[in-house]
């Protein structure tokens, strides 16, 4: 008998109806193959990432599933309406789902609040079998032994790097603005030998897909010796190139530098954020001290290993010369690649509730919690001073000129330490990540920030008091 099917749609950067997937990744988000991978066998399953491939609204599908974020909210309703007029069975998940339960809810016919890993498997059976409830609660911070393998054989053919995982949930750290402190679970670790068995999980894809990896922790650093011990098994696996993501303090370490190094990281996503380091305090991102970055940049580099650092807009101890001043910070301490955004006050998080207490929240739209909007009136700056700021920043930090003069640098900072294949092997890769992130960020800023800029800012005037915030929500 043919089983039932259940499409798991993963939303994402679905930013504008007419673009709704420029935001093209070299690997997939991990929830929606995550998820596959939990599924029991009595239903056949499809995985639908959003930022490579339209959502197909004739379907064969029986039972829809669909994982997002919070700027994805008004979005992910439309969706999951859509599908219930055709008579189909949806469940909404995701962090937001999970963070603001009472808002989903009500968009969907059952919702899964927290980590699938506990309640999903309960939660097909229960959707097969129609009897699925309203709700179902993992609890906060369920296990992380024995998570099945992601289903890498799901994911969207135009992904380079299939392979992505995670061997840690959670982070040390109290920034005002993460999402990881609306709700502060431990730091948690998986066993190294589930995260190396996902890693050998690779059956059926081509052998060149199977020699890049994503490890998505929030914070793989967040217990060193751990991140240290995995990092020597994930060597063992000889990949050509790793990326991975870590808080920078974990840096001060050189045996986590070496670490990486012999594991092929390739690329370091860093919360490097702001180079003001009054701003860094404002938020409680204490791990980070402005002085030590160069230092940090350089360790990387030298290994081969290129830095890809956040860099937020807007924090309140921002001003003007900060802003005149940073193009050229950023050229001295040296960052390969950063991802600019304006700061977001994520509902429920620190940020919020201050800037919510000193009635400073000016645009409740949560399709604009992206990190190309000014969300909260800034307690020195225009909000002209911050778009101008943030197109400006782009603008330079992007120009082609500056794209090769940091490749050049980087190429020139190689101390060489291998076989000539290696080394060779190395600049290869590397030299395809850095011109994939900066081509990609230099697209982003031409098509979201010099362009729109403008537009979304009159348009924000215009919502300034939005239906969002005449009925806010309860956190
Ligand atoms: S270090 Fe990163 S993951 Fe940890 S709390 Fe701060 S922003 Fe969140």
């Amino acid at each position: 008998m043919k089983k039932p099917k259940l499409l798991i749609i993963v939303l994402f950067q679905n930013l504008v109806d007419e673009e709704p997937y420029y935001a093209r990744n070299p690997a997939p988000p991990l929830p929606g193959i995550l998820l596959a991978g939990m599924t029991p066998p009595i239903v056949e399953v499809e995985v639908l990432h959003e930022m490579v491939r339209p959502i197909d609204y004739n379907n064969d599908a029986d039972f829809i599933a669909i994982s997002f974020m919070d700027y994805l909210s008004p979005h992910a309703y439309q969706v999951a309406e859509r599908f219930r007029i055709m008579g189909k069975t949806v469940i909404g998940g995701g962090k937001f789902a999970s963070t603001h339960p009472d808002n989903v809810q009500p968009h969907f016919d059952s919702i899964l609040v927290g980590e699938a890993q506990s309640i999903w498997p309960q939660m097909v059976q229960d959707m097969v079998k129609g009897k699925l409830k309203k709700r179902y609660e993992a609890g906060l911070s369920p296990s992380l032994d024995n998570i099945p393998p992601p289903r890498y054989d799901l994911v969207e053919k135009k992904y380079f790097t299939p392979i992505v995982t995670e061997a840690t949930r959670g982070c040390p750290h109290s920034c005002t603005y993460c999402q990881l402190n609306i709700v502060r679970t431990p730091h948690r670790k998986r066993p190294i030998q589930d995260v190396i068995c996902d890693l050998k999980n690779t059956k059926g894809l081509p052998w060149y897909k199977k020699k890049t990896v994503m490890l998505l922790d929030n914070n793989l650093g967040g217990d060193i010796k751990y991140a240290k011990d995995l990092l020597k098994e994930i060597a063992k696996l000889k990949f050509w190139g790793i990326g991975t993501q870590f808080s920078i303090e974990c840096l001060r370490d050189d045996e986590f530098v070496d670490a990486l190094s012999n594991a092929n990281c390739r690329m370091a996503f860093l919360g490097m954020e702001s180079l003001n380091e009054e701003s860094l305090r404002d938020v409680q991102k204490k791990q980070n001290k402005v002085e030590e970055y160069k230092e940090y940049f350089d360790k990387l580099n030298r290994k081969g290993i290129l830095t890809f650092s956040g860099l937020m807009f807007a924090l309140d101890k921002d001003t003007k010369a900060y802003y005149d001043s940073l193009p050229e910070k950023l050229d001295e301490v040296g960052c390969s690649v950063i991802l600019p955004s304006i700061s977001i006050p994520l509902y429920g998080t620190p940020l919020y509730f201050k800037a919510k207490s000193e009635g400073r929240l000016i645009d409740g739209d949560l399709s604009h919690f992206e990190g190309d909007h000014v969300l909260f009136k800034h307690k020195h700056l225009t909000e002209d001073e911050i778009y101008e700021a943030y197109r400006s920043v782009n603008k330079i930090f992007y120009s082609w000129i500056n794209i090769f003069k940091r490749w050049l640098r980087f190429l020139y900072k190689q101390s060489k330490q291998e076989s000539v294949q290696q080394f060779i092997l190395k600049m290869l890769i590397t030299t395809v990540i850095y011109f994939k992130l900066s081509i990609f960020q230099r697209h982003h800023a031409q098509k979201r920030v010099f362009s729109r800029v403008k537009s979304r800012r009159k348009e924000m005037i215009t919502n300034a008091k939005s239906k969002f915030y005449e009925n806010p929500i309860t956190v």
